[in-house]
């Protein structure tokens, strides 16, 4: 039987048979990776490569749709991705094909359509993962490439008011990705943290602007008096009044303004968002990982957490740039660190058969 119709029929056997009878088929899959993102992707690829057999969760609709992946339009700052309307998602549906397609497909277990909802580590230290139709797995590594996303702005009392312009690149959200599309445009960065007043500066220093101003939208500014400094040097003006609507075209997605509450007015054809992230860490927590203060999961070099065995890559691994390039290369790292573990046990069986 092959592995597929393996998990077909634990599949029928758990809606027909009570779940104790169903534990007791599981099989244990050598290696689990969970996201189909840029990272998950990468590491897919990788550990099929190396000849492991990989059990892959690219994530229900639910939480597909509020991903990166899904998210991302034209990538402009890597050679040729220009060429994707949809950066991520487009070469990773060509790569996911070429792998159900190459010599190691037998290895691959394609679990379209699902994400995993609950991860535990067992005393035996192998991982039990729980699909989101209730389906049980056993994987002896497992890594985590959930990613995280951008916390947009509230904007006549909805989140949904700067989707229309987000979607197209007139509102945007990585300096260094899209930073250049600034350039000779008047610019508005929309948060109250430090972390905006230096996404200001930072883009005031690189391009050219005719006029740049950071929206608070009613929030008191949270950088310091240096910070202050600098902005003032370069003419950023800090506008700390309640954004009520955002004057443009939406179908068109065509950006002219900021309108606030006493009907005034900022001049924008380009605005970026720097409101913090929403980092999808919940199974991370779920197995006792350790995450730092904003939440990203804490990794050595290639990726391992403090539990043994579980591997976080991408964005929501703290420390890396968040980046397309940095979630691939970290998904290798984590792909051949548990590549070179399952070599090692290999080793040792063989090493220890007097009759290999
Ligand atoms: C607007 C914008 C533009 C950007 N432009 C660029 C750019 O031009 N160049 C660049 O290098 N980077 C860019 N980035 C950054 C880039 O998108 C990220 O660095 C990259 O997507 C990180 O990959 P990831 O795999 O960690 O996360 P993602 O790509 O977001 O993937 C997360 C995956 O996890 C899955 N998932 C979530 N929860 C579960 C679950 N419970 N079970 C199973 N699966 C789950 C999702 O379905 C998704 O497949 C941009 C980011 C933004 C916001």
């Amino acid at each position: 039987m092959t592995y597929f119709k393996q998990e077909l029929a634990a599949r029928l056997t758990k809606q027909l048979f009570p779940p104790i009878l169903f534990c007791m088929t599981t099989k244990k899959y050598p290696l689990a990776v969970i996201g189909g993102g840029a990272a998950g992707m990468m590491a897919l690829l990788r550990a099929t490569l190396n000849n492991d057999e990989v059990l892959f969760f690219p994530g229900h609709f639910g939480v597909r749709k509020k991903s990166r992946e899904m998210w991302i339009n034209r990538v402009e700052n890597m050679p040729t991705f220009a060429e994707y309307k949809k950066g991520i998602a487009d070469p990773n549906r060509k790569t996911l094909k070429w792998i159900l397609d190459c010599e190691f497909k037998e290895n691959v277990h394609h679990m379209k359509g699902l994400g995993v909802t609950k991860l535990k580590k067992n005393d035996d230290g192998t991982f039990t993962l729980v699909d989101n139709e209730g389906t049980e797995y056993l994987a002896s590594y497992v890594i985590l490439a959930t990613g995280c996303m951008d916390v947009q702005p509230m904007i006549g009392g909805s989140h949904q008011a700067i989707l229309p312009y987000a979607n197209a690149q007139k509102v945007e959200y990585c300096a260094r990705c899209d930073g250049h599309h600034t350039h000779k445009q008047h610019t508005v960065i929309l948060g109250h943290g430090a972390g905006a007043a230096s996404v200001a500066s930072l883009l005031a220093e690189r391009y050219r602007h005719p006029s740049m101003t950071i929206l608070t939208n009613g929030e008191e500014p949270g950088w310091d008096d240096d910070r202050k400094i600098i902005l003032e040097k370069y003419r950023i003006d800090v506008n700390k009044k309640k954004i009520k609507e955002i004057v443009g075209e939406p179908k068109k997605g065509d950006l002219q303004g900021f309108r606030f509450e006493d009907d005034s007015l900022v001049q924008a054809t380009y605005a970026f968002i720097s409101l913090g992230m929403i980092l999808y860490n919940e199974l991370a927590l779920e197995v006792g990982a350790e995450v730092d203060d904003r939440g990203f999961v804490v990794t050595d070099k290639i990726g391992h957490t403090n539990i043994d065995g579980f591997y976080v890559a991408g964005d929501l691994r703290a420390g890396i740039k968040n980046q397309i390039y940095t979630a691939w290369d970290s998904a290798v790292d984590s792909a051949d660190h548990i590549n070179a573990r399952l070599r090692e046990t290999k080793r040792t069986l063989i090493l220890n058969n007097p009759d290999y």
